[in-house]
């Protein structure tokens, strides 16, 4: 049977900057070595004396059979006086453990086709996907292959592709952008339940586009003006504190940067909104003129790297209610960094991104969590989940 494989040119692009890397992955978290990995690399004569001691059989799947033990420096065992990996420079890439071959690459499937992708946790992929010129070229090639595959629904693919379509509409504020994708996964919702046909999600779609070209989805947006900084308080602070005690041990001091930026923000021991929402009005959001399609980029690969709105076991209006959070906490992160140093570098801007994504992609259970904290601050609508964009 004929598939396609997509690969966008930020994949492309790519390319590890082993030890210029600010958060190596060769430091500070517990590499995971495969069981053909594990005895190919006892068994090879350079490396044995050292794989004896750098390697801790664990045993919990064939994927997951080892791990490499850290130094003092948290860094991985195998790294030589110069950052390098002896297992790569004594054995080459072969021998590398599946992990360490693919990290920060990654793909996923949807009826039977692939799609590749990189984690916004490596550093330098986030500097690709963010920052260079055209991150967004599909390579397509066609590949055959009878793997069994689940059918996505029709819901799913439309309200995909819909997202997507307004996500790269030049002329359409990203907010006003973000507004449409929520009324679209609501309708999706209702389609997703059975309640409609998948045709409503494109008639919905067309109205939408009457809608900002009369100006109406621009006021439709601005009248979603309620005061929510007591609720915006709550679940950046119920996030951030769940963030910081599961905090993955890779990258702390780089998560710990932010974290001091946001208690250097704080107000009688708690955090004030209103001080994050002032800097990011007078100082980051200035500081992003340079950068005018940063959240553009950044929500394009998301819809592309989660296959919005299919995200973990989430319904369309959930998994629209997490973007939206994602996208607040990165807006909160930013504004702490920009107060902290007065402006925006791009490594700023790398940081927060990528200690986010680092955090938030270590907990599997990351969506459900920021859903339950959601309803119990009370952003359980359209109107007062949109006002995260404020
Ligand atoms: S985090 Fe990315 S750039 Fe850094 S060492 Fe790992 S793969 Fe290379």
């Amino acid at each position: 049977m004929r598939h396609t494989h997509t690969r966008p040119s930020f994949v492309t692009n790519f390319s590890c900057i082993g030890s210029d890397c600010e958060d190596s992955c060769c430091y500070g978290w517990g590499i995971s070595i495969d069981k053909k990995s594990f005895k190919k690399t006892l068994a090879h004569p350079e490396l044995k004396e050292l794989a004896t001691q750098a390697l801790r059989k664990v045993k919990k799947s064939d994927t997951e059979w080892a791990r490499v033990t850290l130094n003092d420096d948290g860094a991985c065992r195998f790294l030589d006086e110069q950052n390098l990996c002896q297992i790569h420079t004594k054995a080459g890439h072969e021998l590398l453990s599946n992990t360490c071959k693919t990290y920060p690459r990654m793909s996923h499937f949807k009826d039977g086709d692939r799609y590749e992708s990189l984690s916004l946790s490596c550093p330098e992929a986030a500097r690709v996907i963010l920052f260079n010129s055209n991150p967004f070229h599909l390579e397509q090639i066609t590949v055959n292959h009878n793997h069994a595959f689940q059918s996505s629904p029709m819901w799913a693919k439309k309200a995909h592709d819909y997202s997507m379509q307004l996500l790269v509409k030049s002329d359409m504020q990203l907010e006003h952008a973000l507004t449409a994708i929520g009324i679209i996964m609501k309708k999706t919702e209702d389609v997703s339940k059975g309640l409609l046909g998948s045709e409503s999600i494109g008639s919905m779609y067309q109205q939408l586009l009457i809608l900002h070209a009369n100006g109406e989805l621009k006021r439709h947006f601005d009248g979603f003006n309620q005061d929510t900084n007591t609720q915006q308080m709550h679940a950046f602070t119920s996030i951030q504190l769940w963030l910081h005690t599961n905090k993955p041990s890779r990258g702390r001091k780089r998560f710990e940067q932010i974290h001091q930026a946001i208690l250097d923000m704080m107000e009688d021991e708690s955090i004030n909104m209103e001080h994050i929402n002032t800097a990011w009005h007078q100082i980051a959001k200035p500081a992003l003129t340079a950068h005018p399609d940063l959240f553009s980029r950044y929500l394009i690969y998301y819809v592309y790297h989660m296959n919005f709105p299919q995200v973990d076991a989430l319904t369309p209006s959930q998994a629209f209610r997490v973007m939206l959070v994602d996208f607040f906490m990165l807006r909160c992160y930013l504004s702490v960094i920009a107060a902290k140093n007065n402006g925006l570098s791009k490594s700023d801007i790398i940081l927060c991104f990528q200690v986010y994504h680092t955090s938030r992609q270590h907990k599997a259970n990351y969506s459900q969590y920021v859903i339950e904290i959601l309803n119990r601050a009370k952003f359980d609508d359209l109107p007062a989940i949109l006002t995260l964009l404020s």
